[in-house]
């Protein structure tokens, strides 16, 4: 079977079932009746934000010490975690290896978007941008097929998005036909934003809603000075930088960092925020597994999703979901109807 028609959609999965339980309880004429609408909650989704490590072969060194990600997650734990959620295919994102596994980290996710039949078909790989042969890197990975772009993890205030050296590699990326995911605290955006600006021809992922203070927003805080003055400044450098108009942000990454206790209506205003500034062509979807799990499992944060965005129009839903990554990563279109 090709890649694309070994993965079936929710929607299809959940006709077929109904039809096989029909046949099951009433004969034939099942058959005849009208097939089950497609419920919204099956709108698959192409997972923009995958992570994958296998700690015998790869070295995390920012995994010690953790007691829930510090182990090895591979695809047969991705595909349990999925299941019920609509993801159907998925977009690697890279997991900040060790400096010299690089190369290594890109070799393992091709091989794994050459499998038939696995949800992963593209990858964004890690890097180094101030590296001195950092051209030559970013080229080796023109001539591979799956390769959409690169990242890695600012930190701080990000000083380093305004160091010529760390411009001039994000300008290379841009250069070769890549996007660089910006993943950043809050206090980093402003940082970012002045990078945005020196790279015109690079096109740019913002990460997990610009990693918004989420305790910030919840209920019980959100009017309190502090929160006030931490919302406003994400809002303000989030439509910074959604004022580049192919930039394009990432629903993902917040319930990592969701307090105990935590619902879809605590995350609803950062998520819809997002939604409404970026506009429905630039807004694409992440699980951020198994990250995610610090605060909540893929189903859960799914579940959320789906009921934030349900009084949204079905057309933008869709292309929430799954049509802006088709388009946006250029990867084969779903078989959906
Ligand atoms: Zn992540």
């Amino acid at each position: 079977m090709t890649k694309t028609s070994a993965i079936q959609t929710p929607a299809r999965i959940d006709r077929r079932n109904a039809m096989i339980a029909g046949l099951a309880t009433a004969g034939a004429c099942m058959l005849q009746a009208p097939v089950l609408s497609m419920d919204k909650s099956w709108i698959p989704i192409v997972d923009c934000h995958q992570h994958l490590w296998d700690l015998s072969r790869q070295k995390l060194s920012w995994l010690q010490g953790n007691d829930t990600l510090g182990r090895s997650f591979v695809m047969k734990d991705y595909l349990a975690a999925i299941e019920g959620t609509g993801i159907t295919k998925a977009v690697y994102m890279e997991v900040d290896v060790d400096k010299d596994e690089k190369f290594l980290e890109g070799e393992i996710v091709t091989d794994l978007c050459k499998q038939a039949g696995s949800p992963t078909v593209a990858a964004v790989l890690g890097c180094i941008p101030d590296a001195p042969d950092f051209a030559n890197y970013v080229n080796h990975w023109k001539k591979n097929p799956f390769v959409r772009g690169f990242r890695t993890v600012l930190s701080g205030d990000n000083d380093q998005c305004v160091m010529p050296n760390f411009v001039r590699g994000i300008q290379t990326i841009g250069e070769a036909g890549f996007r660089f995911d910006l993943c950043t605290s809050p206090k980093g955006l402003a940082n970012c934003v002045k990078l945005v600006k020196s790279c015109p021809d690079t096109r740019f992922i913002v990460d997990h809603c610009g990693n918004v203070e989420i305790k910030a927003w919840r209920l019980q805080n959100r009017n309190d000075e502090a929160s006030r003055k931490m919302i406003l400044e994400w809002k303000r450098d989030m439509t910074m930088l959604a004022g580049k108009q192919d930039t394009i942000c990432k629903i993902s990454g917040i319930v990592a960092q969701v307090p105990k206790g935590w619902t879809a209506e605590d995350i609803a205003p950062a998520i819809n925020f997002c939604l409404d500034t970026f506009g429905p062509e630039r807004v694409v979807v992440g699980s951020d597994w198994p990250v995610c799990l610090m605060g909540a499992t893929l189903v859960e944060w799914i579940k959320a999703l789906r009921e934030i965005i349900a009084s949204r129009p079905d057309s933008d839903q869709r292309k929430l979901l799954y049509e802006n990554a088709v388009r946006h990563y250029a990867i084969e279109k779903l078989a959906v109807n």
